[in-house]
């Protein structure tokens, strides 16, 4: 069975003319789904009962079977664990602010990048979603807003995966999510965030699109990143800055670097002076985020006095700094953390570290 979201509105036209429906029917049902949140082909009720059950016989509407679903204690931050149809597991994160309601989204099952800090780069990639699948989980989560009075009014793919590490389904996904017979949101509302993978960042500032994009960059110095950000030996760091310049000069968005602070690691004035330099005359944000415990790494969150000092040196270069306040850690709404915990695995035992924490993988 077809997931009936893996098509666009002009493939699923096609397959209707060869039932030899009227061409209207594949905007007809596109409202359905995008627009009225239908999750039955027997929902919408102005389709001939035929039509309906053919739909029914062939694509799916449903494709994440919930498996665990966390609040976390102050409410704002909701967490569900889906399977899907052949097992694989994603995450899918609400975080609700006084604003904003943002769907955080999965792009693989896994992560082949290996960054050590990370629970999705921990166990590994077990395979690309599809650009249906990305689509499901921004549709769960604006119907379960729906059903609480409430509207979606952003999107981060920030979940689990390397969004250009599955360029085409990803893209595939946003064109679905932005087009205004689709989802219909707003393209400054969204956020595709890149751990670095240099020929995605310049595919995508040649999209023509004002999507934003946000850039892991965790180290200035290709010595340190080489170790966080393994992929930096393959795109290391002038050549991703370049890229990134590329992007900005192509659609005018100021860039979002993060920063996930590490006591002792990347959190020194040296790491924050050279950052400064790679952000000269760019325009830029960034972002710092203080480590999300993770069980197979041993590193610390930096103490809030060494992410402020850092987010003086880089404020005082004139670049705007901001530190994200953890959502929802007593959700595992780290990337890939529900799913790890779901398993029931229990959290290592910590030992002093060695001065950059070594990555611990568990049997598996
Ligand atoms: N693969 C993409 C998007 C998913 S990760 C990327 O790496 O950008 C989303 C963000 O969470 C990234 O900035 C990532 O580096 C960060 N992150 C992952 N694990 C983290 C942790 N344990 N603590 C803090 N940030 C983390
Ligand atoms: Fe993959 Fe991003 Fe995690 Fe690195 S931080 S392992 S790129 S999901």
């Amino acid at each position: 069975m077809r997931l009936l979201y893996d098509l666009t509105l002009d493939e699923l036209a096609a397959v209707l003319a060869e039932w030899g429906e009227p061409p209207y029917r594949a905007r007809q049902i596109w409202g359905w789904v995008y627009r009225r949140g239908a999750t039955t082909f027997a929902a919408m009720t102005d389709l001939p009962k035929a039509l309906r059950d053919r739909l029914a016989e062939m694509f799916s509407l449903s494709p994440l079977q919930p498996v665990a679903e966390r609040v976390s204690r102050d409410g704002w931050t909701r967490k569900w664990l889906f399977a899907l149809p052949d097992g694989a597991a994603v995450e899918t994160v609400l975080m609700e602010f006084t604003d904003r309601r943002t769907a955080c989204v999965s792009t693989q099952a896994g992560c082949a990048m290996g960054c050590p800090f990370c629970a999705t780069g921990q166990m590994g990639l077990l395979r690309n979603l599809t650009a249906g699948e990305i689509v499901a989980q921004v549709l769960h989560v604006a119907r379960w807003l729906e059903a609480h009075g409430e509207r979606l009014t952003h999107i981060v793919f920030m979940g689990m995966g390397e969004p250009f590490a599955n360029y085409a389904q990803v893209a595939k996904a946003l064109r679905l999510l932005i087009h205004p017979e689709g989802f219909g949101i707003g393209q400054r509302r969204i956020t595709v965030s890149t751990v670095g993978i240099v020929p995605g960042i310049r595919r995508f500032a040649q999209e023509g699109w004002q999507i934003n994009l946000a850039v892991s960059l965790h180290a200035a110095t290709d010595a340190l990143r080489d170790r966080l950000v393994p992929i930096n030996r393959v795109y290391p760091l002038d050549a991703l800055m370049e890229a990134v310049r590329e992007y900005v000069a192509r659609t005018r968005r100021r860039v979002t670097f993060e920063w996930a602070m590490i006591r002792g690691v990347n959190d020194t004035p040296e790491q924050a002076r050279a950052l400064v330099e790679h952000l000269r005359g760019l325009r830029a944000h960034v972002n710092l985020i203080p480590l999300n415990p993770t069980l197979g790494f041993a590193g610390e969150p930096s103490p809030p006095e060494r992410v402020e000092a850092f987010r003086r040196i880089v404020e005082a270069a004139g670049i705007p700094c901001t530190v994200r306040v953890r959502r929802g850690i007593d959700v595992a709404a780290g990337c890939g953390q529900l799913r790890v915990e779901a398993q029931g695995r229990r959290p290592l035992i910590q030992p002093a570290g060695p001065p950059l924490p070594a990555l611990r993988r568990e049997g598996r």
